[in-house]
């Protein structure tokens, strides 16, 4: 048997094999999209397995937490090619694959108490830090200054900017120079903020990372000697921290695979830095090796050829052109519509038209640069009775009753939660802020569960809260998981039935909720999970009916890396959506949604449309309202790249009959219209 190679090595072409089949020193894989780079990272993995790697020591990172459920599936299905029923069990042993977050959470929640955290710290989402971030503003009193105060938002992207980039709070300023003259302030606020943070056992995202980083820094800690293999999927997207992590868990590079593109890298307002990939092989010595994968198995030589045209024309420079596999097929369309709702129209006939040809829904995607995008053709597939799940955008968790329910989960898990303390007890009617802070003072002190139920409260709450504290109580003790969840609903929906008139609704979430709670182990290991990678909105990983029903998938571009589909739709590909108009101020700015388009024009297997509306609908521009205005089409559709597309106008011009039929010689009407336009 030893002689055999096994089967799945057949499948791969010679550098994907190479890639497969390398030792124990670093390595990258560095190639452009599609070229089989999630694949061989997913066939390395279940070759270590094969050949006899213990899967609970090997560390995986992934993009989502999707992607990592994928890749255990199908690491399972490679590994059970050559050892049978039992690959499938050792692929669930996979359980260290996931996203940096999650992962670092857990490490951390594991390794708390040596390293002087609260081991049942709960994890704030950005809305909770940018709450908390807020708390602490008014009581700097920076919130009543004279001069405004940048929003706890803007305060929030300052402090992330600079904890990611391990700069300095001068450099992170750089890129929010209208905040600069505000150094000092800022600096005492973020003191602040890292204290309360630290006061009330909360992480937030950044600080995942960054503790992280410190734990992975010190060899005595022994994490590093917990893993034998550490495998990174798009790594062009890690910032400086997420760097710093690998080298401190593998200072020698040894069983670290990495792969990307760099020409794929989209994540730097997050911190991203493309450096890394680019400056991974010299970081060991000796270096990594490097492996490319020069052949795009996905999309047809038609879509690939406009694809690579316009990425030919960034700055940068990409070295890879990729050749086709898939010869033949037909060239990508750019279809000019006259406004997005036309835009809509056209998606939803092309759709099921392929759904008539027998493609799945599943196989179909539109996508678009901003979640706000989707809103027309949300409402035209939701008329055509077209399923659908959209990523990316209002998450299922950001609901108002599905918040008050993790908050009081949260707060029962760590009670000095300050965020989560103010939006649980607020549940309780008569129940003011100031009434909750003092509560909350009562609760994050030791006993604090039966200090509340002694608690003054005022009379308007005083019918309600022994019911209160008793759930309370209750949860802090602890039912079992999802037993809590059950608890809480019991509270919780005869109230929302009172407030609400869509209460069903409402009270269907919750369903939901516990629905997708009972896969979780326990109760922690759910709120931490779900507030690092909320599902979306519309059903990913919901109960039924979609779970097993066909949908087509809405995603904004950034949440639709890594993935593919038959037929995709690009939405808005017009100068101000893309490039959007909040990156074409700097240079960088426009070169990063170029790669941005680069993406979504690569997620295409079979056919791809670029859509062109005339004029389209301008959002939440708080100063000047709601409008329409005229478009142009996107820069990046520049002539090389049209003449690789065949152009098209959408309706169809009318036929000539109709055309023949003298219209008004002056349209005055439509000059009128025009002006508000
Ligand atoms: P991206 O940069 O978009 O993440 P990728 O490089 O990770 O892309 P994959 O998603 O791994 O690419 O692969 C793209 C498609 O090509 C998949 O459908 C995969 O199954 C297929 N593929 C990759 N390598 C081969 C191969 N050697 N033979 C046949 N199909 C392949
Ligand atoms: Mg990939």
């Amino acid at each position: 048997a030893a002689l055999s190679t096994p089967g799945y090595l057949d499948r791969l072409n010679p550098e994907q094999r190479a890639a497969v089949l390398h030792g124990d020193g670093p390595l990258l894989v560095l190639a452009g999209a599609g070229s089989g780079k999630t694949m061989t990272l997913a066939h390395r993995v279940a070759h270590l397995i094969v050949e006899g790697a213990d899967p609970r020591r090997i560390l995986l990172m992934t993009f989502s937490r999707r992607a990592a459920a994928e890749m255990r599936g199908r690491v399972g299905r490679i590994a059970r090619e050559v050892m049978g029923e039992k690959a499938e069990a050792l692929a669930e042993g996979l359980t260290w694959a996931g996203t940096f977050h999650a992962i670092g959470a857990r490490l951390l929640r594991e390794q708390a108490t040596e390293i002087g955290l609260d081991p049942d710290f709960t994890i704030h989402d950005r809305e909770d830090s940018a709450d908390l971030m807020n708390l602490c503003r008014h009581e700097l009193g920076f919130s009543r200054m004279a001069k405004r105060f940048p929003a706890k938002g803007t305060c929030l992207a300052i402090y992330s900017r600079a904890v990611n980039a391990r700069a300095p709070l001068a450099a992170a300023l750089g890129d929010f120079p209208w905040c600069a003259e505000w150094e000092a302030e800022l600096k005492a606020l973020f003191a602040a903020y890292v204290a309360a943070k630290q006061a009330q056992g909360v992480l937030d995202y950044d600080d995942l990372l960054l503790y992280w980083a410190e734990l992975a820094a010190e060899p005595e800690l022994g994490l590093g000697a917990r893993f034998d293999h550490v495998l990174i999927d798009e790594y062009q997207d890690t910032n400086r921290v997420q760097a710093a992590i690998l080298a401190g868990l593998r200072p020698d590079g040894r069983g670290v695979t990495v792969v990307g593109d760099d020409a794929q890298s989209i994540y730097s307002f997050r911190a991203a830095e493309v450096r890394n990939i680019l400056d991974f092989p010299a970081v060991f010595s000796p270096p990594a090796r490097i492996v490319t994968l020069t052949r795009n198995y996905r999309s047809t030589a038609p879509i690939l050829a406009a694809a690579n045209a316009v990425i030919a024309e960034a700055r940068e420079g990409y070295a890879k052109e990729l050749v086709a596999e898939r010869q033949g097929g037909l060239p990508p369309l750019m279809i000019r519509v006259p406004d997005e709702a036309a835009q809509a129209a056209y998606v939803c006939e092309r759709v099921l038209e392929a759904r008539e040809a027998g493609v799945a829904l599943k196989g179909q995607a539109a996508l678009f640069r901003t979640a706000s995008h989707s809103a027309p053709l949300e409402v035209e597939l939701t008329r055509r009775n077209i399923p659908f799940v959209k990523f990316g955008g209002l998450k299922f968790l950001d609901t108002a009753h599905v918040k008050d329910v993790m908050a009081l989960l949260r707060l029962a898990e760590n009670p000095r939660d300050r965020v989560s303390g103010f939006r649980a007890l607020r549940l309780v009617p008569g129940i003011g802020p100031a009434s909750a802070e003092r509560l909350l003072a009562l609760l994050a002190a030791p006993g604090g569960t039966e200090a509340l139920r002694g608690a003054r409260v005022p009379a308007r709450a005083a019918a309600e809260w022994a019911d209160f504290v008793a759930l309370f109580a209750g949860l802090r003790a602890g039912h079992g998981w999802p037993a809590d969840l059950s608890a809480l609903r019991a509270w919780y929906e005869p109230r929302l039935e009172l407030i609400h008139e869509d209460a069903p609704a409402r009270i269907a979430d919750l369903a939901t909720l516990e629905g997708i709670a009972a896969g979780y182990p326990s109760r922690a290991r759910f709120l931490t999970e779900l507030t690092l990678d909320p599902p979306a909105a519309g059903g990913d990983l919901a109960g039924p009916p979609l779970l097993d029903d066909d949908y087509m998938i809405l995603s904004t571009i950034h949440s639709a890396k890594g993935q593919e589909w038959k037929q995709v739709f690009v939405l808005n590909c017009v100068d101000g959506c893309i490039p959007s108009d909040l990156a074409t101020g700097s240079r960088a700015g426009v070169e990063e949604e170029r790669r941005l388009f680069y993406v979504a024009m690569t997620r295409a297997k079979d056919a791809l449309h670029l859509l062109v509306p005339a004029r389209f609908h301008v959002h939440n521009q708080a100063a000047r309202g709601d409008r329409h205005v005229h478009a142009a089409r996107s820069r990046f559709l520049s002539d090389a790249v049209v003449a690789r597309l065949a152009e098209r106008s959408w309706p169809p011009p009318p036929p000539e009959e109709a055309r023949a039929a003298p219209g008004p010689r002056r349209d005055l009407a439509a000059r009128m219209r025009g002006m508000w336009e």
